[in-house]
């Protein structure tokens, strides 16, 4: 087994960042991915994690680097209403001190990035990932994009970064916020904008000027699962890194695309995160000095969200995890009934109801026909590559 100690971030006040009992969007399910990752590492013999669990809110002037003064004033005066005010045309709300709340979450991304940087070693900042705000506006439950942040510090120090974003929704925030920029390879994985929020990252949005080539997009049908993105992932993905060389990467590990999700149609299990994380984690140890920086994102069924992200945490320390069929610990089970009112899962996979997929090998064909014609790269199979 490798021993690798990662960082890890969480501070409690991440709950804070929280719409209200009725909105899917919850930091919840993310704490109890913490707790179950924590009682995976916390065992005898169990891998180094070095923990941060106090984390000041973001400054104004870092937040300003990616956001526009006159929306970073809204949200501040919002955040000191007594009660909520939409901050975009759609299910992003404001509440009280939402502005700190937010902007903590931020600071979780900018301290998981330093690490990575200082110690050559993997982060994790399962409260972050919130992939969806634009400079000027809040969208999709994000009100300041801490991702886009931590991609944005990073390249302004000069690195180049590898952005992958495997939500069940496009990663809009980051991929417009450096659609120009060379120094910034997205690659995103979703369900296809036809059919969900926020209706963008089409093939033929490959970025502009020295982004130009950079931003690569892979919509996926509704119902697709493993099938599809497996053989996408291992077909586009590691020729990329190959030829960009990023230096940091960040991996946008929203848990939406899991198969039972409340809000996207997508049907991934469990291995299929496991291979994208050791995939990236064997790259970033071979290529990018170790410097793999793993986020949350969405997920609206908490018993995967808290599942699927412990399982992630626990890859990246190198720890041996425990099979599908394992059972969770009942200390952790009563804190899932207790937190979300509803029983807890019995064991570490399953059960999941799936549709039939209609995912055909050729959709595969045709998609990457598509990404190949874009790109102007073209992208062998494995069977016919030398
Ligand atoms: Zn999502």
């Amino acid at each position: 087994m490798t021993r690798t100690a990662i960082s890890a971030v969480w501070d409690e006040r991440f709950l804070e960042y929280d719409f209200g009992a009725d909105h899917p969007f919850s930091e919840r399910s993310r704490g109890l991915g913490v707790r179950l990752f924590e009682w995976l590492t916390e065992r005898p013999n169990a891998p180094g994690v070095e923990w941060v669990r106090e984390v000041e809110p973001a400054s104004r002037e870092l937040l300003a680097t990616f956001h526009e003064g006159e929306y970073l004033d809204l949200v501040d005066r919002a955040s000191r209403l007594g009660g909520r005010v939409p901050l975009d045309a759609g299910d992003t709300p404001s509440f009280p001190g939402c502005f700190e709340s937010a902007a903590r979450i931020v600071a979780g991304a900018q301290i998981a990035l330093r690490s990575v940087r200082e110690h050559h070693r993997p982060a994790f900042h399962p409260a972050g990932g919130l992939h969806h705000a634009h400079p000027d506006r809040a969208s999709g439950f994000c009100i300041f994009n801490d991702v886009a942040l931590a991609v944005g510090r990073a390249v302004a120090d000069g690195l180049r970064v590898a952005y992958i974003d495997i939500d069940a929704h496009h990663g809009d925030g980051v991929m417009y916020g450096f659609y120009g920029s060379g120094r910034v390879l997205d690659i995103d994985f979703h369900q296809d904008g036809r059919t969900l929020f926020p209706g963008t990252g089409f093939p033929e949005e490959v970025g502009s000027g020295d982004g130009s080539g950079l931003k690569v997009n892979l919509p996926l049908p509704p119902y697709a699962g493993d099938e599809a993105i497996l053989p996408l992932f291992r077909r586009i993905v590691p020729p990329l890194l190959d030829w960009f060389r990023p230096e940091v990467i960040v991996l946008q590990h929203g848990v939406d695309g899991h198969a039972g999700d409340a809000l996207a149609r997508l049907q991934y299990t469990p291995e299929a995160y496991e291979e994208i994380v050791r995939t990236l984690l064997a790259f970033a140890r071979e290529r990018a000095e170790g410097r793999l920086l793993v986020t949350g994102g969405g997920g609206y069924r908490p018993e995967s969200v808290s599942r699927v992200l412990a399982r992630a945490g626990g890859l990246l320390t190198g720890i041996d995890l425990p099979p599908p069929t394992a059972r969770l610990p009942e200390e952790w089970r009563y804190e899932y009934f207790r937190t979300v009112d509803e029983s807890a899962p019995v064991h570490w996979g399953g059960p999941d109801q799936r549709i039939p997929s209609r995912w055909r090998h050729e959709d595969e064909a045709s998609l990457v026909l598509e990404l190949e014609q874009a790109l102007g790269r073209s992208f062998p199979s494995s069977a016919s590559a030398p």
